[in-house]
C-alpha cells in the first residue's frame, strides 16, 4: 500500500491537470477510494489557491506584460512621431535655405517726398526683375533716401537724355544673387549690389531709368 501511495502521490498533480492516461486515472481513482491519506492530499492540491490560483497568477502576469508592451509601443510611437516631425521640420528649413524661399528684406526708410505706398509700388517693379523664373534671387531692396533721389532727379533732368522732364525719382540699392545659370561675365551664385534709378514723368507711371553698379 505504501508503494502505491508514493506512486499516486507523484501522479496527483498530473491527474489534476488531466494529463494522465485513462488507465492511470482509473488506477488513481481506485486507490483514492481506498486510501483516505491520498484522497486528503488530492483535496489539498485541488483547493482553490493552488492550481487555479497559479493559473490565475500566470494570466495576470501575462496581462501585465501585455500592458507593459502596449505602454512601450505607445512611447515608441510617440518618440517616432517626434523624430519624424523634427526631421520634416529640419528638412523644410534646409529646403527653404537651398531654394532661397525667404522673401527679400525691404527697407522703405523714411521719405518726406513719397508715401510708403508709392515706394512700395516702385519696389514691386524692381521685385518683378527677380521673379522666380529668372532664378536670380533678390535679397534686399533699400530706398536710398530723399536726398539721393532728389539730387539724382536734378542730374537726370540736366542730362536731358530722353528729352523729357521727370518729376519723380527714387534711387534704390538692391542686393541680389545671380542666377545659377548666369553666363558671360556674370558668375553663377554670386552676390552683388545694383543701384536702381526709377523715374516718372508728370502724370506718367514709374519705370526703370537706369540700373548700374554706382
Ligand atoms: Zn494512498
Amino acid at each position: 500500500m505504501k508503494h502505491d501511495c508514493c506512486v499516486v502521490c507523484d501522479l496527483l498533480p498530473l491527474y489534476l491537470e488531466e494529463m494522465v492516461s485513462s488507465e492511470t486515472a482509473d488506477y488513481i481513482k481506485a486507490h483514492l477510494k481506498s486510501c483516505p491519506d491520498c484522497a486528503a492530499k488530492l483535496e489539498r492540491l485541488a483547493k482553490p489557491g493552488k492550481a487555479e490560483n497559479i493559473i490565475a497568477q500566470k494570466n495576470k502576469d501575462n496581462s501585465c506584460a501585455v500592458a507593459d508592451f502596449k505602454t512601450v509601443k505607445k512611447r515608441m510611437k510617440r518618440k517616432i512621431t517626434v523624430w519624424v516631425c523634427l526631421s520634416a521640420f529640419l528638412a523644410l528649413i534646409v529646403f527653404l535655405f537651398c531654394n532661397d524661399f525667404w522673401p527679400p528684406t525691404i527697407d522703405y526708410r523714411t521719405s518726406e517726398v513719397y508715401t510708403k505706398e508709392e515706394i512700395g509700388e516702385v519696389i514691386a517693379l524692381i521685385k518683378y526683375q527677380y521673379r522666380p523664373e529668372t532664378k536670380t534671387r533678390l535679397y534686399s531692396v533699400t530706398y536710398s533716401g530723399d536726398d539721393v533721389s532728389e539730387s539724382k532727379l536734378a542730374y537726370i533732368n540736366s542730362e536731358k537724355r530722353d528729352d523729357v522732364t521727370y518729376v519723380g525719382c527714387m534711387v534704390f540699392s538692391v542686393k541680389y544673387r545671380s542666377s545659377p545659370y548666369a553666363g558671360g561675365a556674370a558668375l553663377p551664385y554670386t552676390e552683388s549690389y545694383l543701384i536702381y534709378t526709377m523715374v516718372r514723368t508728370k502724370g506718367g507711371g514709374w519705370k526703370i531709368y537706369s540700373v548700374g553698379t554706382g
